[in-house]
């Protein structure tokens, strides 16, 4: 039979109405035997979610403060579930159990693990589903970082006679049965580590959007769906800030080629988006391009010097200045004379004559500036490779909006086009990108 893992998010579980939608959407399909929740999130946009709620309580225990009040509170959160579920359910020892263990300082992590740990439990109990603690088969190593090696096997055996499960995500426990967790967000980890041990057909992630949006809803008004994006493109987006899904949830999945399809649990009908490996040929998006993103905040050194390209070992003199300050470079445009390093402003914020001068002793240039305030766009497309004058269009675009572009790279893979513009111009330019390669489409 085949099977999906179904990941759901904190607000597909924020409170009873939303976890029986959750529940109905699980019931519909046969397929989707093993649940992955995550820990109630906001109900409301100031709400609190559960797991900042544990944080706290943590913080509170380890500077031996009471944690009564906030304590109370979230077991206030679950009973409220549990009542307007009407399950016949009791986890009163749990949470004194945990109350306990908190104020004896167990740690971070074991206080934000409860949050997935008891709305699991919750969740089995709807569903008359099989509950496994992830402590039991997601496997840390000492320094807390996921040990696959062993997670895969355990998985695999636990699961192999168990029809139907809820595993909490966000956390395990390492080889000394320490609570450890994934960093936030890990719940779409835990659920890849699951799809890829039982080899799912899909993993769901269900959440509170329909999917990738083209752009950025807040600047782009009404962004369409990017309805099949390459895992490839995906992170070029989200490593250029466009964010639904954990970064470190792509790997497992992808080693294992199964697809992942975004969801929406108040729009189950949508068809969300799919992340897929490879595109066929004949399904190939529409569109030119995939998505759009970027990230305010960079900055530029610009050199100059006659003859650059002749002297031996000029960028590397250079490049070796900047890995002495700790600065990670994301793009080195060059010309015959000049040569710009890109990189995010933060990374020298404070010592910017310091560094300035350190490269004017190592390459004695004719002219070197810094100049801030730099935004970077990446427009992202599989569909790039075969369509011609791309990255004329975009500057066609920036050209009527008066946009001035800094710095253009395409890189080898041909999917991506960055554009280094003004941060002034960002918002602009991500509008006149999508009107250009979109509205003009479709
Ligand atoms: N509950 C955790 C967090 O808020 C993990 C997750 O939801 O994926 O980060």
């Amino acid at each position: 039979m085949n099977v999906k893992v179904v990941k759901f998010g904190g607000s597909s579980l924020a409170d009873a109405g939303q976890i029986t939608k959750a529940a109905e959407i699980i019931k519909s399909d046969d397929k989707r035997r093993y649940v992955v929740p995550s820990a109630p999130g906001k109900r409301f946009s100031d709400d609190i979610k559960v797991t900042d709620m544990l944080y706290n309580c943590n913080n509170l225990a380890m500077a031996g403060k009471s944690i009564e009040t906030i304590f109370g509170a979230v077991a206030e959160r679950y009973n409220g579930i549990i009542h307007d579920l009407g399950i016949d359910l009791s986890l009163d020892e749990e949470f004194e159990t945990i109350k306990k263990n908190i104020n004896a300082k167990a740690g971070n992590e074991y206080a934000a693990s409860r949050g997935e740990y008891l709305n699991g439990k919750i969740i089995a109990k709807l569903l008359g589903y099989e509950f496994i603690d992830a402590a039991e088969v997601i496997v840390f190593n000492e320094d807390g970082t996921f040990n696959n090696e062993k997670t895969q096997p355990r998985l695999r055996s636990r699961l192999k006679d168990v029809e139907r499960a809820v595993i909490p995500g966000f956390y395990g426990a390492d080889i000394n049965g320490n609570v450890r967790t994934f960093s936030r967000g890990g719940s779409d980890v835990t659920g890849s580590i699951i799809a890829s041990a039982v080899k799912a057909d899909v993993y769901e992630n269900w959440t509170d959007v329909s999917g990738f949006l083209v752009a950025d809803p807040r600047i782009v008004e009404k962004p369409k769906v990017i309805n099949v994006i390459t895992y490839k493109e995906l992170r070029e987006l989200a490593y250029m800030g466009a964010s639904v899904l954990h970064e470190d949830a792509i790997f497992p999945v992808r080693a294992a080629g199964i697809p992942i399809n975004i969801k929406n649990t108040n729009r189950p009908d949508d068809p969300g988006t799919m992340i897929v490996s490879e595109v066929p040929d004949d399904e190939y998006n529409k569109y030119t391009i995939t998505g759009i993103a970027g990230k305010k905040g960079f900055a530029a050194i610009n050199i100059e010097k006659a003859m650059m390209n002749s002297e031996i070992g000029f960028c590397q003199k250079v490049l070796t200045v900047l890995e002495k300050n700790g600065i990670s470079i994301e793009h080195m445009p060059s010309g015959i004379d000049t040569l710009s390093l890109i990189f995010p402003y933060g990374e020298i914020e404070g010592r910017e004559n310091e560094v300035i001068a350190q490269i004017r002793k190592a390459v004695a240039p004719d002219h070197i500036e810094l100049e801030s305030g730099i935004a970077m766009l990446a427009v992202v497309g599989r569909g790039m490779r075969r369509t011609r004058g791309t990255a004329a269009r975009i500057f066609a675009s920036m050209a009527h909006a008066r946009v001035n572009v800094k710095m253009i790279d395409q890189g080898s893979s041909e999917l991506n086009v960055i554009i280094g513009i003004g941060e002034q111009d960002f918002e602009e330019a991500i509008k006149r990108i999508y009107d250009m390669f979109i509205n003009s489409v479709a």
